[in-house]
């Protein structure tokens, strides 16, 4: 561990009107609670049993460490996993809270000594697994201790319903008996209804407050691609984030094997991981993905639960989930920490049909659900109006608009009169006495000599041909369409063969018109041409790289993830900020009072010596005096306040900020001045010219009327300063 025992930080109680969020301020450097966390905090504060429901990555740790820190006594946290155990246990400590967790891997002496820490009331929070919290053992242990509160983490896993269910859990039951006066958090991200009044009946909790956040990600992108040339598709997007931690989930252990191959020959750096694996493999391989020394994982859904790693920039899926649940639980593995992450899924209706092949075959005993399940998630995939809006209808949530960050919303759907496509469809279909599949009906259409087609003497009958006009994939798309809103079906029983749907009979002999969607040519969509970087977002990048590169090496140091030491965010605010003081850097997202002492001096250094090299190379700005004016104009100072800070004239931080605009940083000059000053001052310069750098005569043919630094700065806009 990180911290040994008799290192642990010292906690002094807070003072009587500490307020949480100065707790949150001080020990996590967040300037204020998302939404709903500090009603759950206060909740748990009066002492009511709390029931949370957030999406991943919503914050649910802080609702019960803050009370945690706040109540008398030691917070037993039960989590069922080891490794996050560990994890959560470092974060803690290195942000300054006494913590500890206690389970199978410790030797009997080190439980020990754990346990004689948290009696000793040093602790704030101890984790522990399910089947320790109800050993005979540690109950006799808990009642010997103050217990301020218990945290349910994952709190689904108690229910049968549930997809995790872990059949340890339901003994937790006993925590309320045991414990009556001792109120209890429990959290999860899993939100349907039956697995959360499941975990109140059997949690025992005593009309427990409930707290369900909205489950929308708006920070996370929705895009579905379609599933073909997977691979390159996949290469494509990874080749423009090299730097990025992602996942790929797969259906198949041995796709994960292939693609990780494959990748790797491409020079990607990526690893897999599956049930299959032995643990100690699998272990192995997430500690890289986790400490950021893999970058890519090919994975089955065995991956995730144990991965609390916040700076993951994007997930794929390599093939449809059966539901919109896992998807959706899925997808959350990105951008836990607030920032952009993008998410792809690629759809075919091959996927779809698989799916309805193993369900079928398993038969379960809620079938039907399972189907209707799938469906929904077809819907997703197929859907042409935004993606998120159906997403969070799912999970009974209103998005009022669309989100205009899902590939709908991007690329709204141009649609046209397809009436005669379905027609040539259906009179094929009906021809071929819809006894064939969808390839083979395409095959028809476009007067392939196939050998099914050949064979079957298909050549011979009166639409073949009919739609030789169109591309394949296009024919595949629209048929996909006609399937989707009835006009065509399939007919799962008779191998896949298509068959008159519901609306045949009207489009074929009622004149009934049909909409169809144009496909997106994905190869001819326009590739957006990233803008060119401007200087400050070069160097923003590069100082962020060199703060990154910081953190791994301090993360290998002590043996922990990176994003533990900070998160992505935090480094991303430093590189903007460049604090060079204590008080600067604490001011910074994610850094509290303990951070800054750990790791303060150390980050300085860096963000100095880069700002140092920076002023070196650009040696055209004459030593650093420029950076330092545009230091404080990227903080939102305006001109008269930079020129107040500095103790400079605002004629001559005006010269700064025009020979900036000129080196090509991003500074927006006209902003710096109203347009009617500035028209007059252009018509001043365009009577007297300006000369080596000298305006004199501007300042006095306008008679006074506008000082040095303006005038300096329409002069650099126009193009008249050297
Ligand atoms: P969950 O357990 O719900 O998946 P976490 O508790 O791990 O989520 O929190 C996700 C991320 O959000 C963490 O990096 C955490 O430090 C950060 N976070 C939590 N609360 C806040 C807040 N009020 N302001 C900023 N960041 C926060
Ligand atoms: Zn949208």
């Amino acid at each position: 561990m990180l911290i040994s025992s008799d290192q642990l930080p010292l906690l002094e109680e807070p003072a009587p009107n500490t307020r949480p969020v100065d707790v949150l301020k001080r020990y996590y450097g967040y300037d204020r609670f998302r939404p709903m966390q500090e009603a759950i905090v206060q909740s748990v504060l009066d002492g009511r049993d709390t029931l949370v429901l957030m999406p991943t990555g919503g914050g649910k740790s802080v609702c019960f460490q803050i009370p945690a820190l706040m109540r008398p006594g030691v917070c037993v946290v039960v989590s069922p996993l080891i490794a996050l155990m560990k994890d959560q246990v470092e974060a803690l400590l290195l942000n300054g809270i006494p913590a500890a967790y206690l389970n199978s891997t410790q030797s009997a002496s080190e439980q020990r000594q754990i346990e004689s820490e948290a009696a000793s009331g040093r602790l704030k929070l101890l984790y522990v697994s399910p089947e320790k919290l109800v050993s005979e053992s540690f109950y006799v242990f808990l009642k010997s201790v103050r217990i301020s509160l218990f945290a349910v983490d994952e709190a689904h896993c108690i229910s049968s319903w549930g997809h995790d269910f872990r059949p340890e859990y339901q003994q937790l039951s006993i925590l309320k008996n045991y414990f009556p006066d001792v109120p209890v958090v429990a959290l999860t991200a899993t939100a349907d209804k039956l697995t959360r009044q499941d975990i109140v009946a059997q949690l025992g909790l005593n009309d427990p407050a409930i707290f369900i956040a909205s489950f929308n990600r708006p920070n996370l992108s929705l895009h579905v691609l379609p599933g073909t040339k997977r691979i390159q598709q996949m290469m494509r997007i990874m080749s423009q984030r090299p730097d990025h931690s992602g996942i790929v989930y797969c259906q198949s252990r041995k796709s994960t094997e292939s693609l990780a191959a494959k990748l790797q020959e491409n020079g990607y750096s990526a690893a897999f991981y599956h049930a299959g694996m032995d643990p100690n493999s699998r272990a192995r391989v997430q500690e890289a993905f986790v400490r950021d020394d893999i970058k890519i994982m090919c994975a089955t859904i065995a991956f995730g639960m144990g991965i609390d790693k916040s700076n993951v920039r994007w997930v794929m899926h390599y093939n449809m989930p059966k539901n919109l649940e896992s998807f959706y639980q899925e997808i959350g593995r990105a951008g836990r920490d607030g920032l952009k992450a993008d998410t792809y899924l690629f759809y075919s209706f091959a996927d779809m049909m698989m799916w309805k092949d193993m369900l079928s075959e398993n038969a379960p005993a809620n079938l039907g659900v399972q189907l209707a399940k799938l469906e929904r998630m077809q819907q997703y995939a197929d859907a042409h109006c935004c993606r998120r809006q159906i997403l969070l209808s799912y999970f009974s949530e209103e998005l009022p608009e669309p989100c205009g960050n899902c590939d709908v919303c991007q690329n709204p759907r141009v649609m046209f009169d397809g009436t005669v496509l379905a027609q040539k469809a259906l009179s094929a279909i009906v021809r071929l006495q819809e006894q064939v599949p969808m390839n083979t009906l395409i095959d028809v259409l476009r007067g392939s000599r196939s050998q099914t087609v050949m064979q079957n003497r298909y050549h011979l009958i009166k639409t073949y041909g009919a739609g030789s006009d169109l591309r394949f994939e296009d024919w595949r798309n629209y048929i996909q369409q006609l399937i989707n809103i009835g006009v065509i079906e399939i007919a799962y029983d008779n191998h896949y063969a298509l068959r008159r749907g519901i609306l045949a009979e009207s489009v074929l002999f009622q004149g009934r018109k049909i909409e169809l969607i144009k496909p997106e040519e994905a190869a001819q969509k326009k590739q957006e041409q990233p803008k060119p970087k401007t200087k400050t977002e070069t160097a923003r990048d590069e100082l962020f790289d060199r703060l990154k590169a910081l953190r791994k090496r301090l993360a290998d140091e002590q043996n922990v993830p990176p994003y533990v030491i900070f998160t992505d965010s935090t480094l991303e605010e430093m590189a903007r900020q460049r604090p060079t003081t204590a008080a600067a850097f604490r001011s910074i997202s994610g850094v509290g009072d303990r951070k800054l002492e750990l790791f303060g001096k150390t980050f300085m250094e860096v963000i100095v010596s880069f700002m140092t090299g920076q002023a070196k190379e650009g040696s055209a700005l004459r030593g650093s005096t420029q950076l330092l004016t545009l230091e404080l104009y990227q903080k939102g100072y305006s001109l008269e306040e930079i020129a107040a800070e500095r103790n400079l004239s605002t004629g001559t931080i005006a010269g700064h900020l025009g020979l900036l605009y000129q080196k090509g940083y991003d500074v927006d000059l006209e902003s710096l001045v109203s347009t009617a000053d500035r028209l007059e001052i252009e018509r001043g310069l365009a009577r007297v010219g300006v000369q080596n750098n000298q305006f004199k005569p501007v300042f006095e043919h306008l008679a006074g009327r506008y000082d040095y630094a303006k005038i300096r700065l329409v002069a650099t806009l126009n193009g008249y300063t050297e």
